[in-house]
């Protein structure tokens, strides 16, 4: 394949510690099945290696409420609990979600300086459910969320491009930026499913109306549907928006293989998403991207998806 750009990696081995307990679809095994593959591949040397720092409790509360920062911190404190019913948390789980958000960071941090020209983040907590007021869906801190507004108060870029490609609707991601005309948040996703938000009617409020863009998918669509949906829908909303920074949200639970939904992607088809976006931000922002694992539970299906999506970065 010939390679042009250079894509930065961030993982760190204590992402695993999030302990979701057993038969938990969202566990550590996750990442290190794709990392094992990513090892094996022919991109792995290609990847540039970067490490992961810890966000701070003030970063974190660009999008999160101070009450509820507090409460998950209280929470692992004590050993762990519950923030909603398929949300559990360990002792661990406050540390290791500032350690997601700070891949996203470290990753902006990365593109800006001009070290590499886009970045993938192997994280987990997975971000795009979590509200500013609550973590729900397997996510405790909005690690992409908290990447926009960073780029805007310690970057001082002013438009940020979310692209929500997860098989969910990021109701979190839409709330956190519903009436801000300086976030664009672009979701793809099924419908009807969980979290039932996501409606192609919900534009954004205030002076907000207009930047907000839902596309949901009945189940069954296939990647040719969504490169539509791509191209007619986010590319012309894209281009319009001209953001001075990029960020995926790339979760891989659209993939056939996925346990959790009914939408028929491929890798091949998140290639394409891929292209897409980088055809936007080499548009727009001079190819900045900054992409961040959010769901995908089909060990196979997740690390094929990865792979290519990765490829695709580079490419
Ligand atoms: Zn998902």
């Amino acid at each position: 394949m010939n390679q042009h750009k250079r894509t930065g990696f961030l993982y760190h081995p204590d992402y695993l510690k999030h302990d979701t307990g057993y038969g938990h679809p969202e566990r550590g095994q996750r990442l290190v099945i794709v990392l094992e593959a990513l090892r094996n591949s022919d991109i792995w040397g290609d990847l540039i290696q970067i490490e992961p720092t810890p966000a701070t409790i003030d970063q974190i509360k660009y999008i999160h409420d101070s009450r509820y920062v507090e409460a998950v911190k209280q929470m692992c404190n004590k050993g762990g609990g519950y923030i909603d019913y398929d949300t559990p948390i360990s002792a661990e789980s406050f540390n290791v979600a500032l350690l997601a958000v700070g891949a996203v960071l470290r990753g902006i941090d990365a593109i800006i300086t001009g070290e590499v020209d886009n970045a993938f983040a192997l994280v987990r907590p997975p971000g795009h459910h979590a509200t500013p007021h609550v973590g729900m869906g397997f996510c405790i801190f909005n690690n992409v969320a908290i990447g926009a507004r960073y780029i805007q108060k310690e970057h001082n870029l002013q438009k940020v491009l979310i692209i929500d490609w997860d098989l969910h609707h990021g109701n979190g991601t839409q709330d956190a930026f519903y009436d801000d005309p300086t976030v664009f948040y672009f979701s793809i996703h099924q419908s009807p499913l969980y979290p039932g938000s996501g409606r192609a009617d919900e534009s954004g409020t205030k002076t907000g109306a207009g930047f907000t863009l839902n596309s949901p998918m009945r189940a069954g669509k296939r990647p040719e549907d969504y490169v539509e949906i791509f191209e007619q829908q986010l590319k012309p909303a894209a281009i319009k928006f001209q953001p001075d920074f990029i960020l995926i949200s790339a979760g891989f639970d659209a993939h056939r293989l996925d346990p959790l939904g009914g939408i028929n992607m491929t890798e091949e088809g998140f290639g394409q998403l891929t292209d897409i976006a980088c055809e936007i931000a080499d548009a727009t922002c001079n190819g900045k991207i900054m992409s961040a694992l959010e769901g995908g539970y089909s060990s196979a299906g997740l690390s094929k998806s990865v792979i290519v999506h990765l490829e695709h970065l580079l490419t």
